[in-house]
């Protein structure tokens, strides 16, 4: 999935408006705990794969999830808003995706590619 200029502009503009997003505990009341394990692999350099776990904190969080490629020479981003909204929304308890950077990097086309597992629990 390659996105362009546009896609990656439209992204960096999301960042940048984080802070007035709608609250996540506003978009999915229900929702308790949130926590996505990320993994970002690059086929070109297996070498620097990247795996960490992101705990967001559900009260203050805004209701968007926008992660910026780990290539600080790409300009790519990973936009999972809408899967991750539409999974909270049906109360899934663990759900995934992955995404294909498709940024500018410093040496041509970004082949990074972004996993996520996450990890939710609701209350009442
Ligand atoms: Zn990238």
């Amino acid at each position: 999935m390659r996105k362009d200029v546009e896609a990656v502009q439209r992204t960096t503009e999301r960042r940048n408006n984080e802070d007035d997003a709608e609250r996540l505990s506003e978009v999915v009341p229900q929702l308790a705990t949130l926590s996505l394990q990320i993994e970002e692999t690059d086929p070109e350099n297996p070498n620097e794969d990247v795996a960490y776990v992101r705990h967001i904190v559900v009260g203050r969080a805004p209701a968007l999830f926008v992660l910026p490629c780990t290539d600080r020479k790409c300009d790519g981003g990973h936009d999972f808003t809408k899967l991750v909204l539409g999974a909270l929304k049906k109360q899934q308890a663990t759900f995934e995706g992955q995404d294909a950077c498709g940024g500018q990097a410093k040496e041509g086309p970004c082949s990074r590619e972004m996993s996520f597992v996450a990890s939710a629990t609701y209350g009442d």
